[in-house]
């Protein structure tokens, strides 16, 4: 039977046989995983098991290698702009979180020109433009008009909104954005539910098939990941692969990426999540990689300048730089961030760290082609 949704695999997913394989992995299940350098369920498992921690440097030469390969030597530098820390919804984890007590700031046009001007100067071309999720201030008017700040200015304009309507990512897709980030934060729907109890976020399913509107509207990128914490890292990390498998298989002209945020401290945020120590990181970093060979690989500032040197050679494609995390954080800096950054590193100090490494720090590789 031919699967029309990610909904259906994942409503079919078998809890029990997946901790079966995990208990049951060998290190012949490891060899081969590492040598098919494809997607199954059960090569993903082997990767990113117990047991395969044991073989990590192993599994970081395999990454570094695939990653050469199919991505040269080049670092992908962006910087995320904070339009807006208005939100309707409660999600326990994030600053921004409807019931948390911050002054909420929308960014009008002559802030958000402020904001760009600030970040061009300094050399971003590519910018990833986020905010919370108030449908009234922070919805389609608002982004058509931001863009017409944004697009003008940089080489790439991405997004991480609030799901949307395939016909709103038609227009934003006419409008000159090419891409997309939804997190799903977690595959598992009990703890989703938990996490999520007010506000449109909690339509689990609604986010769930968001990124096939994205594909769906023509989009040319589209990024996935889950926040590192709220479950087992594993059985969140294999469910999201799997979203990334079907998407792949179903929407081949897409180019996909994965993130692994980690849930990281906020004001009014009172959440302790469960461990993922930086050798864990790793191994899941090598495990997509071997895996998704084709898979664009952003590591964010909410890692530590140490990790992030440690491991952006073994299959890092992207990085973010000098972030800041509330609106008007590169110019004003009034209003309270949504997490934590760990990287407060400057970009010429992030570029110098790169090519110690022996990498290209790359601030601009696409552009819109006026011919079509
Ligand atoms: S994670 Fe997003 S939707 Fe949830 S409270 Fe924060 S900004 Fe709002």
């Amino acid at each position: 039977m031919k699967h029309t949704s990610f909904s259906d695999i994942l409503s079919k997913f078998d809890f029990d046989a997946y901790y079966q394989t995990l208990n049951d992995v060998s290190v012949h299940d490891i060899h081969t995983a590492l040598n098919q350098k494809k997607f199954s369920l059960k090569n993903f498992i082997a990767l990113i098991s117990p047991g395969a921690s044991k073989f990590l440097p192993l599994l970081l030469n395999e990454s570094a290698s695939v990653t050469r390969k199919r991505f040269g030597n080049v670092i992908q530098l962006f910087a995320p702009i904070y339009l807006s820390n208005e939100c309707q919804n409660i999600c326990t984890y994030c600053g921004f979180s409807f019931t948390n007590k911050i002054p909420r700031k929308t960014l009008t046009k002559a802030e958000l020109a402020k904001e760009a001007e600030f970040l061009k100067k300094k050399g971003f071309e590519h910018v990833l433009l986020v905010t919370g999720e108030a449908q009234k201030s922070v919805g389609m008017e608002y982004f058509m008009n931001a863009l017409d700040v944004f697009i003008p200015l940089f080489s790439s304009v991405a997004m991480e909104v609030q799901p949307l309507e395939e016909t709103d990512y038609r227009l934003l897709h006419q409008r000159g954005v090419y891409s997309i980030l939804v997190y799903q934060e977690t595959y598992i729907r009990s703890t989703y539910a938990k996490v999520h109890p007010k506000g449109k976020k909690s339509n689990f399913e609604f986010r769930l098939e968001c990124p096939e509107r994205v594909c769906n509207a023509g989009m040319h990128h589209c990024g996935l990941g889950v926040l590192i914490g709220l479950d087992d890292w594993r059985l969140d990390s294999l469910l999201c692969a799997m979203h990334l498998d079907f998407l792949q298989k179903k929407y081949w002209q897409t180019r996909f990426s994965v993130s692994f945020p980690r849930i990281r401290p906020a004001e009014g945020v009172d959440i302790h999540p469960s461990v993922f120590s930086h050798k864990e990181l790793a191994q899941l970093m090598a495990a997509y990689r071997i895996c998704f060979p084709d898979l664009e690989i952003t590591l964010s500032t909410r890692e530590s300048p140490h990790i992030r040197d440690q491991i952006l050679s073994y299959g890092v494609t992207h990085m973010s730089a000098e972030s800041k995390t509330h609106p008007g954080g590169y110019t004003q800096g009034d209003a309270l961030e949504q997490f934590h950054t760990d990287d407060h590193r400057t970009l010429e100090e992030i570029k110098e760290s790169i090519r110690k490494k022996g990498l290209d720090p790359m601030m601009k590789n696409w552009f819109a082609s006026e011919i079509y």
